[in-house]
C-alpha cells in the first residue's frame, strides 16, 4: 500500500498517518470514522475511483485495489521480538456471547458461527470492549467487526438499535480501540453505518458472497499494518454477526472461513 495516503482531520486540517483512528494533534484529538468516504470495495467488478474523500477524516487517493501481497503466506520467520498478542471472538445476535475468550494465537479454537435471531451490534461491540478492559487493558485494541445487516435489538424497547450501536462505537473509539467493518451485500445491508462504526475510511470494507474471506483477509491486513507490535501488545477481538440471516446462501461457512483465515495470518506475522 503506498503510503502517501493521508488523512486530513476534517477539525483541525492536520495530516495524520493513513491508518490514523484520532488527531495526531494534541489540541484536537478528534476521533476519525469511515463516514467521510466510500467503503474499500474489493469486488470482481470494482472501478477505481480517486476522487477525494472529505469530513470526519477525509482521505486521499482512496483507491485500494491492490492483489494480496504474496508475503501473506509463507512469510519468513521475523527477527524482530514477536509482540504480544491475544485473540477473542464474539459472536452477537439477539445478545452478545463469547465464542473465544482472550488467549494467545496459539491457543486459539476453530470458530464455528451459530446463526440465530436478530442483530444486536451495540451488545457486540460492547461485549469487546469489556473483554479488552478486562483482559488486556494495556493493549491496543483492534476489533474486527463483520455484520451482514443493520442492527436490529439493542435500543431497548423506546431505543434505536442503530443509534445504541454507533455509540457503543464511539465508546470504545474513546477508549482507543481501533475498529475495521467488514459489510456483506445484502438487502438489508446499511454501509453507510457501518462506515460511521468503522475508525477510518481505510478500514470500511464492503465484501459480497464468494469473496468474504478475501475482504477479511485485507481488513486483517489493513488493521495489522499500523506499527503492528511496536506499540507494545496487541488484542484482536473478532465481532460476528450471528442473526439469522448468516443461515442463507453459503455464508456461515464463508465468515467461518474468513476468521479462520484471519487467525491464521495473524500467527503468521
Ligand atoms: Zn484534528
Amino acid at each position: 500500500m503506498n503510503s502517501q495516503r493521508m488523512i486530513v482531520c476534517g477539525k483541525c486540517g492536520a495530516e495524520n498517518f493513513p491508518q490514523a483512528f484520532r488527531c495526531q494533534n494534541k489540541n484536537c484529538n478528534e476521533i476519525f470514522d469511515g463516514s467521510a468516504g466510500n467503503s474499500i470495495v474489493l469486488g470482481r467488478n470494482v472501478t477505481r475511483s480517486s476522487q477525494s474523500i472529505r469530513a470526519n477524516g477525509s482521505q486521499r487517493t482512496p483507491s485500494f485495489h491492490a492483489p494480496l501481497p504474496a508475503e501473506w503466506i509463507g512469510r519468513p520467520p521475523a527477527v524482530r521480538q514477536r509482540p504480544e498478542v491475544k485473540v477473542a471472538i464474539v459472536g452477537f445476535s439477539d445478545e452478545a456471547v463469547v465464542r473465544q475468550e482472550p488467549v494467545p494465537l496459539g491457543q486459539v479454537r476453530a470458530y464455528f458461527l451459530r446463526p440465530d435471531a436478530s442483530t444486536n451490534e451495540a451488545a457486540g461491540l460492547r461485549l469487546a470492549g469489556d473483554l479488552w478492559k478486562q483482559y488486556m487493558p494495556r493493549a491496543r485494541a483492534s476489533f474486527l467487526y463483520l455484520s451482514d445487516g443493520e442492527p436490529t435489538s439493542g435500543g431497548g424497547f423506546f431505543g434505536d438499535d442503530k443509534e445504541a450501536g454507533l455509540q457503543e462505537a464511539q465508546t470504545v473509539k474513546q477508549m482507543g480501540a481501533r475498529i475495521a467493518t467488514i459489510g456483506v451485500r445484502g438487502s438489508t445491508m446499511d454501509f453507510d453505518h457501518l462506515r460511521s462504526i468503522a475508525s477510518t475510511p481505510a478500514l470500511a470494507f464492503e465484501a459480497e458472497l464468494g469473496g468474504i474471506s478475501r475482504v477479511f483477509m485485507h481488513a486483517t491486513q489493513s488493521m495489522t499494518s499500523h506499527r503492528w507490535g511496536q506499540t507494545g501488545a496487541e488484542f484482536v477481538v473478532f465481532v460476528i454477526d450471528e442473526s439469522g440471516s448468516m443461515e442463507e446462501d453459503n455464508k456461515k461457512a464463508e465468515v467461518e472461513e474468513a476468521v479462520n483465515a484471519s487467525l491464521a495470518l495473524l500467527r503468521s506475522l
